[in-house]
């Protein structure tokens, strides 16, 4: 069993993608209201070698003599994965080793960072997301570590795009009645022009998120806001949630989750500390259970929980 790596997950955006996980769950800069993998426990604005460069690397060695190379490598998983001091040394790992595309889903709070902006500049891919440009829908929907501005954000992503010749898919999460009003669409978009990133893809919510009471937007609402961005390079992304899609899919590990859950309901931290799969790992899996109508959701003191449907 891995501990930095997870997958490979199938990815509509990427293909078949290996998960690299720098720090531990659930280390982040930012603790957004919409988090898959439940409330941030280490709300840290400090980059550091969270998980160490050694280990990663004989992980990726191990992984590699067994396994055919996926399309991607990338950078995701517990948490925001540029905290790690390390990134850089994993990424000239890989392209001295293998012949492999490198990707990383980032909050962007670290990019304004020269240093961090060379290292990251042998990626083939950067997914940073911006949910907001206006400070109070930033503090409601991303709930950032103090000292974390969208000027900050912006600045870095701006930069980041002048500097590299990085492919960049900005990244949109909308929830309805939080950052979808008028005038936060047109801070976006005016944010959007100066940062000017390849594709810009819309999110929103399809799992419980880290606080109750969310809406998702609706397919219509992500259409309207489409047109109302107007730019040619906009889309609209979802999620695999049919198991027939997914190759790696395991009906051992499926049955793991869902027998855990059937003793009893279990938050998202409580199945990692089970089943010791990673929280990327375990979300591919209760995506499915949750659209079989196998397992529900209900807010509990812990937060969200997980208990299989009557
Ligand atoms: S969504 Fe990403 S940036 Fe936001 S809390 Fe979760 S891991 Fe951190």
């Amino acid at each position: 069993m891995f501990k930095t790596l997870f997958g490979p997950v199938p990815s509509r955006r990427l293909g078949i993608s290996l998960g690299i996980d720098l720090v531990p769950y659930k280390f982040c800069s930012m603790d957004c209201i919409y988090c898959e993998c439940g409330p941030t426990t280490d709300l840290i604005f400090k980059r550091d070698e969270y998980v160490k460069l050694e280990i990663v690397k004989d992980e990726l060695k191990k992984y590699f003599d067994e396994n055919p190379l996926p399309d991607y490598c990338t950078f995701s998983g517990s948490g925001e994965p540029t905290l790690n001091s390390k990134i850089g040394k994993v990424i000239d790992f890989l392209k001295k080793n293998y012949p492999v595309k490198i990707a990383l889903l980032t909050n962007s709070t670290f990019l304004w960072d020269k240093k961090l902006r060379n290292e990251l500049s042998g990626l083939d891919l950067i997914l940073p997301s911006l949910d907001a440009a206006r400070e109070v829908t930033m503090n409601k929907i991303n709930r950032p570590h103090d000292g974390i501005s969208p000027d900050l954000i912006i600045e870095g992503l701006i930069k980041f795009r002048e500097e590299t010749n990085v492919e960049m898919w900005l990244e949109v999460f909308i929830l309805e009645g939080v950052n979808d009003g008028e005038e936060d669409l047109l801070s976006l978009k005016d944010t959007i022009l100066k940062i000017k990133p390849h594709k810009i893809q819309l999110n929103t919510l399809d799992r419980p998120g880290a606080v109750e009471g969310l809406k998702p937007a609706s397919k219509k609402r992500l259409f309207e806001i489409v047109s109302f961005l107007g730019f040619e390079n906009v889309e609209i992304i979802s999620k695999f949630r049919d198991r027939r899609e997914i190759p790696s899919y395991s009906g051992d590990i499926e049955n793991l989750i869902y027998s855990t859950i059937k003793r009893r309901p279990c938050t998202i931290e409580d199945l990692i500390s089970i089943t010791k799969l990673n929280v990327s790992e375990i979300n591919k899996y209760l995506d499915v259970l949750e659209k079989d109508g196998k397992v529900l959701t209900l807010m509990g003191e812990r937060g969200v929980f997980f208990k299989v449907a009557k």
